[in-house]
């Protein structure tokens, strides 16, 4: 039968809350700088909200699905306008008791000392990955003009060029590999 626990503000979970059970389902609100997810580019402006479901395979073997959800808010390269979006991620995770260095696992696979069961690594590389690679207010912004600096998507200027609308970094993906690195 399921049974709803009180929201909590942490991805850990205690096998002891699944002694008597098979399922148990668990909704949790945490601060993003818990999992280590605070960047200058990113701000958060909601907690991650977090669905997770535990299932007992077997004795000890766990399988996890979470959904987790939160907005940001970042700053459009082009036009340097602030905009939300909304990112998520969905991990379905087995967990089976083991030490991680001795053997092989498979992606979904994770092991655990058969007591204390941990997403939050796993949630945290799910968001950033969802993260749009390119933070754009939409894909037709029209930026800034690289003469004069007018924001094309509110005003037009008379400079004349046919240049693309200025990039305020050159490498979409250096924001992206300085987050995953970032434990
Ligand atoms: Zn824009
Ligand atoms: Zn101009």
């Amino acid at each position: 039968m399921e049974t709803k626990e009180d929201v909590r503000d942490t991805l850990v979970f205690d096998m002891k809350d699944l002694r008597h059970e098979d399922f148990k389902a668990f909704e949790a609100l945490v601060p993003p700088a818990s999992l280590g997810l605070a960047y200058e580019e990113v701000e958060f402006i909601e907690p991650l909200s977090c669905s997770v479901q535990l299932f007992r395979q077997g004795n000890d073997n766990v399988y996890v699905a979470a959904d987790v959800e939160t907005k940001i808010s970042v700053e459009c390269r082009r036009c340097i306008s602030p905009f939300e979006v909304d990112i998520r991620t969905t991990l379905e995770l087995l967990f089976v008791v083991g030490s991680e260095s001795l053997e092989q696992r498979e992606a979904d696979e994770r092991y655990y000392d058969g007591e204390t069961l941990d997403i939050s690594e796993d949630v945290r590389q799910g968001l950033i990955l969802d993260m749009p690679v390119w933070f754009l207010c939409s894909e037709m912004c029209k930026g800034l003009c690289s003469h004069c600096g007018v924001e094309l998507n509110h005003e037009v200027c008379s400079c004349e060029t046919t240049e693309e609308p200025a990039v305020l970094d050159s490498n979409p993906f250096s924001v992206l590999s300085k987050m995953l690195e970032n434990n």
